[in-house]
């Protein structure tokens, strides 16, 4: 008998029968005598759904308040998965964040988890029941809703499998696993059977969302092995296949079975460029544009400053597209005139394409392969960052599709 975590997002959790399916497939888990807690998204569409009544009303909710309604799509799900394993005679019971409680800070819209109470959900489990529980949603110190950012349901299951020392956490999705690229942009992108656990956190990172970042990262503080697998096989095949599908997040990374020189290909569509024209090259001006940056919580990514040429430099950054127009209202207001700077440009039709792998370590030439690969279909570099395992670049982002297409077969990533 082991203690399980289970994750179902939104797709999974989209329709009654699907939620049915998901209830017969924990059941199922919960026959063969293991302890099970859920962890549900809300329906498919519903989160949106719910935030798009918010900017209705105003372009730019109060953060505290869209907690409050955006949280309401996994409350709903909780409570309608406890009455489907009802329904098939099993004893279930469902919690909203806060009556866990699952802490957080008070980052409303981004907050950080910082503790889960187990007592109440050991003793729920020791009673026999399968205990399912909000994810995204979190409460403050003050009791205030908080909520993990999108595609946080993902942290919330990962965080409560480590809290509850489970032995695995099951991230059911619509795709059967993690695969070299986005299968929904190249048709014949392979699934890993294993991905390591510093490739999985580098391509969350770099914009693949089958799963939130701060969920790789929970797995790997706590080392909680963690598979991501499908939600849309016959919730009754056996146990034993479904428990070795979908793909496997190791931290065994010299046993890697697939090592291949790059692992997979990662992009992202949101992204914005700004660029600050003229700028006085002097000690201190990268930290007096981008702290004002950073003061308004917006995460900068890719930096570059030019040479300076008589005494003055560009310099360029991107943030999150959705904080572009904060980004330069920051900018404008304060620090442009602050700084001497000549002008502010910014560009919010870029992609960031990457290549990762823990193999470019051992292998050289990645670099200028992918470039000659870029430069073959006609696509202009305009920022490039690497580290160890990954190389990224900013391109227009009408070619973003073409890039990771023609990158992943330059690298042989493709099914055989
Ligand atoms: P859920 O609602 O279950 O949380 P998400 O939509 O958040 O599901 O994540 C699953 C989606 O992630 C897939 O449908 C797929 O389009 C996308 N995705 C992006 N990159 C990858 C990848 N490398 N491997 C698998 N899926 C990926
Ligand atoms: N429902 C939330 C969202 O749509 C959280 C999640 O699905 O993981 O972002
Ligand atoms: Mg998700």
């Amino acid at each position: 008998m082991a203690l399980i975590v289970h994750k179902y997002g939104g797709t999974s959790m989209g329709s009654t029968e699907r939620i049915k399916n998901v209830a017969k497939r924990v059941a199922k888990w919960h026959d063969a005598g293991h302890q099970i807690v859920v962890v549900p998204s809300a329906m498919s569409g519903e989160t949106n759904r719910i935030i798009g009544l918010a900017k209705e009303i105003m372009a730019q909710p109060d953060p505290r308040e869209l907690d409050m309604i955006a949280s309401t799509g996994e409350q709903v799900s909780v409570g309608l998965l406890a009455m489907a394993l009802q329904a098939i005679g099993k004893k279930a019971v469902s919690y909203a964040g806060w009556q866990v409680a699952i802490k957080t800070d008070s980052s409303y819209t981004k907050a950080r988890i910082a503790s889960i109470d187990d007592a109440k959900v050991k003793a729920d489990l020791d009673a026999g029941k399968i205990v399912i529980i909000t994810g995204f949603q979190g409460v403050d110190e003050q009791g205030n809703i908080t909520t993990l950012g999108r595609g946080g349901s993902d942290t919330s299951a990962v965080a409560v499998a480590a809290a509850l020392k489970a032995q695995e956490c099951l991230i059911y999705t619509d795709v059967d696993g993690v695969y070299t690229t986005d299968p929904r942009v190249v048709s014949d992108a392979r699934r890993l059977n294993t991905v390591t656990f510093e490739e999985m956190l580098e391509m969350a990172s770099l914009g693949s969302k089958v799963l939130q970042i701060r969920s790789v990262e929970f797995a790997g503080n706590y080392r909680m092995p963690t598979r991501v697998l499908s939600s849309l096989t016959d919730p009754l095949m056996p146990l034993e296949e479904e428990a070795k599908s979908g793909t496997l997040i190791s931290f065994e990374e010299d046993t890697h079975m697939e090592q291949a020189t790059i692992t997979g290909i990662a992009f992202n569509r949101d992204e914005a460029k700004i660029t600050v024209l003229g700028v006085p090259d002097r000690p201190g001006i990268a930290y007096q544009i981008l702290g004002p940056v950073a003061d308004a919580n917006i995460e900068v990514d890719m930096i570059i400053q030019n040479q300076s040429v008589e005494g003055k430099t560009d310099f360029t950054f991107t943030v999150p597209r959705g904080e572009y127009q904060k980004a330069m209202e920051v900018l404008e207001g304060s620090v442009k005139a602050h700084i001497g700077a000549t002008s502010i440009v910014g560009d919010s039709k870029v992609s960031k394409v990457s290549v990762v792998g823990v193999g470019m370590r051992s292998h050289v030439g990645i670099a200028s392969q992918m470039f000659r690969t870029l430069s073959e279909e006609g696509i202009n570099i305009q920022m490039i960052s690497t580290s160890e395992i990954k190389i990224s670049v900013l391109i227009d982002e009408k070619y973003m599709e073409l890039a990771v297409r023609s990158l992943h077969k330059a690298f042989g990533l493709e099914n055989s």
